[in-house]
């Protein structure tokens, strides 16, 4: 039996309210897959939009590292990843590991509004 999509969300802090944004009108899609997120960024998304979101450490904790192990094990289909390019980041290795793993693995990357709507559409046809 195959199992259901995986898709991970992550967006940093300036950058979360933009990813509600884009998440709000495709709320329904969203939640046809199994959804993964860093720990902050999956509370929002759970309390602004009602999705059931497993949630992992925040990002500077461990969770960006969580989902880059998940992608080296074949357990994430896709990534949307809302990073903030104008602030210094105590974690940026996990960031730039995470990125790199993604790349690696060749998984669908997206890390703009349109980019992300353009990988959801791709991973729900
Ligand atoms: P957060 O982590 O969702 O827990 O804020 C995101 C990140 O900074 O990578």
């Amino acid at each position: 039996m195959s199992r259901k999509q995986t898709l991970a969300l992550v967006a940093h802090d300036a950058k979360k309210s933009m990813l509600i944004d884009w998440a709000r009108p495709r709320v329904d899609v969203l939640a046809k897959f199994d959804l993964y997120a860093t720990g902050t960024t999956g509370g929002r998304l759970h309390d602004d939009l009602g999705l059931t979101v497993i949630r992992m450490k925040s990002g500077p904790l461990g969770g960006d590292a969580q989902l880059g192990a998940m992608i080296a094990e074949g357990r994430l289909d896709g990534l949307i990843f809302f990073t903030d390019p104008l602030s210094a980041l105590p974690h940026d290795v996990d960031v730039k590991s995470l990125l790199r793993l993604a790349v690696y693995y060749d998984i669908p990357l997206a890390m703009s509004p349109a980019s992300a709507a353009a990988i959801l559409g791709l991973l729900a046809t």
